[in-house]
């Protein structure tokens, strides 16, 4: 990071503070070595896309014993934050922006211990959890009394609900159960100062003065740690059916969303759309010898997967022939395939959910996620290409080896990935300077859902206004004017830091 410092009035970690750490939590809720690159503690220091590398050495786990108490109220958090240490809360430490390793030594505190459903209301579906819980762990869990979680991403298995909140994830069915923002009911927050803001409401409606919940939604760590969250979770759907589509054009693919809108409406769950190199990487990286489900002598330009929700499946499923009909008969699509059977729409997910671990396989891949007008979403993939094409940086033996383009159509965001062929700060920086530019020129937003974290530092004027971003400073610097939660981030300087 090279436009960064480290505040030097963090304190550095030191032998007495981790026996002391080790004498009130325990022996096994501290993972300590000196070398931050040793076996023990690289994984904590690394992305998930292992672009981002901290020196952190020290990891704080929750004692699993605690958990039969409340968490929330155990001093022994306090400390830590009360010192003059800085600290990073990971979860599953799948994030996409580098949010959650630490810049430099901060300490790293993983939730994934705190991983306890407290208490699920059957008649009303709203669901009381521990942070740390894995979204597909409470997916599962609510699922026995017939509801869902209204967040559905790839990588559902490793993440927490806490790192959702935190990132404010979107993911897969946004389209149809929208944002945490409407979804999360309540949260219970440790902040800098050790407070325990215990606002764990499990009401729907609450007009009591200012919503606090909603400034820990998507605040990426850097106010205070989520440690436990109370979620509404709709009526599991009682029919899910999917259908994957080929197109020429992304023309085509605006005008099959339109009619999905109008011929599936409240059905419709997901929209999802990416670019045929998509599926060239799923095919060489992930899924090498499997048939793609639509075999064409041509791969097509584009591809789309619709889901429905409901609850009559052949209903569902004739509604969603008749579309499919349809967009073939006035040639809007090519081909189509409505799966048959749970396996087979496990299979047809799997090349949307593959995509970005593909696209590690090639090397250090980066990856952007703007919000745009529906119609320029992949104007930018192309102009994208263009400029670095011109420049003669795109190709197999080049410094882009593959840069593909995908995303959520139904919500205007576009992921444009791209594999380089090595670790260098300078290639991200000119990709960043071209994508931020093109995004903001067109009113877009530099991030939809992952977050500032480090990878964006420097782009937030690109999507807020100077008296947005000195309110967010102003209350940065109020709930953590030590600058000690997850330091650098979102802001890049630590307030009072020189
Ligand atoms: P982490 O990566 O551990 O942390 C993310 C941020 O939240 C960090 O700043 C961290 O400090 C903070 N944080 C974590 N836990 C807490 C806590 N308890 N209290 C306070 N702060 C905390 N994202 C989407 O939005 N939509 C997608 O469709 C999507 N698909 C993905 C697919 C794949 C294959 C992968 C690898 C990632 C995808 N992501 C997606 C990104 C990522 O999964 C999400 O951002 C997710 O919400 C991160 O959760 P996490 O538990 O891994 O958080």
């Amino acid at each position: 990071y090279p436009e960064l410092k480290r505040d030097s009035r963090f304190q550095s970690l030191n032998d007495k503070h981790v026996d002391y750490f080790r004498t009130v939590l325990g022996e096994n809720s501290v993972v300590y070595d000196k070398d931050p690159e040793s076996d023990t503690i690289l994984q904590y220091n690394t992305d998930w896309f292992n672009l981002y590398r901290g020196t952190s050495r020290q990891v704080r786990k929750f004692k699993k014993e605690r958990q039969n108490t409340n968490m929330a109220n155990d001093s022994n958090l306090t400390p830590v934050l009360l010192a003059w240490l800085a600290v990073v809360p990971q979860g599953g430490n799948t994030g996409v922006s580098g949010g959650a390793v630490p810049v430099f030594d901060e300490i790293i505190i993983k939730m994934s211990r705190m991983d306890r459903i407290r208490k699920l209301d059957q008649v009303s579906g709203v669901a009381v959890v521990d942070a740390g819980v894995i979204l597909e762990n409470l997916d599962k869990a609510v699922s026995e009394y017939g509801y869902m979680v209204p967040l559905d991403l790839g990588a559902k298995g490793s993440c927490h609900i806490g790192g959702n909140i935190s990132t404010n994830a979107g993911g897969l069915r946004y389209v149809r159960y929208g944002s945490l923002h409407g979804n999360v009911l309540g949260l219970e927050v440790v902040l800098p100062d050790g407070t325990v803001l215990e606002n764990l409401s499990t009401l729907r409606k609450d007009n009591t003065g200012y919503d606090l919940k909603q400034l820990f939604i998507g605040s990426e760590g850097t106010l205070g740690i989520v440690t436990g969250v109370s979620i509404m979770t709709p009526q599991r759907a009682k029919a899910t059916n999917l259908s994957l589509i080929g197109l020429d054009s992304y023309e085509d693919i605006q005008k099959a969303f339109v009619r999905a809108k109008a011929d599936l409406s409240d059905i419709l769950s997901a929209f999802e759309f990416w670019d045929k190199d998509s599926v060239e990487v799923v095919s060489e990286k992930m899924l090498p010898g499997v048939q793609f489900p639509l075999s064409s002598e041509k791969p097509y330009e584009f591809y789309a997967l619709l889901e429905t929700q409901g609850s009559r499946k052949e209903h569902d499923e004739e509604k969603l022939e008749r579309y499919l009909e349809s967009l073939l008969e006035d040639n809007i699509a090519k081909d189509g395939v409505v799966s048959q059977d749970m396996k087979q729409t496990q299979n047809l997910w799997a090349w949307r959910e593959m995509i970005p671990e593909g696209m590690t396989k090639y090397g250090p891949a980066i990856t952007y996620d703007v919000s745009l007008d529906i119609p320029l979403l992949y104007k930018l993939v192309e102009k994208t290409r263009e400029h670095f094409e011109k420049k003669g940086m795109i190709g197999p033996d080049k410094d882009y080896v593959k840069l593909i383009g995908f995303g959520h159509v139904g919500d205007g965001n576009l992921h444009i990935m791209a594999a380089t062929n090595r670790n260098d700060y300078n290639l991200q920086k000119q990709l960043d300077n071209f994508i931020y530019t093109w995004t903001a020129k067109h009113s877009g937003s530099v991030s939809a859902e992952h977050g500032i974290g480090i990878s964006k530092i420097g782009y937030l004027p690109y999507s807020k206004k100077k008296p947005v971003l000195d309110l967010m400073a102003k209350l940065k610097a109020q709930i953590d004017p030590r600058g000690i939660m997850n330091p650098y981030k979102i802001f890049g300087s630590v307030p009072g830091q020189d």
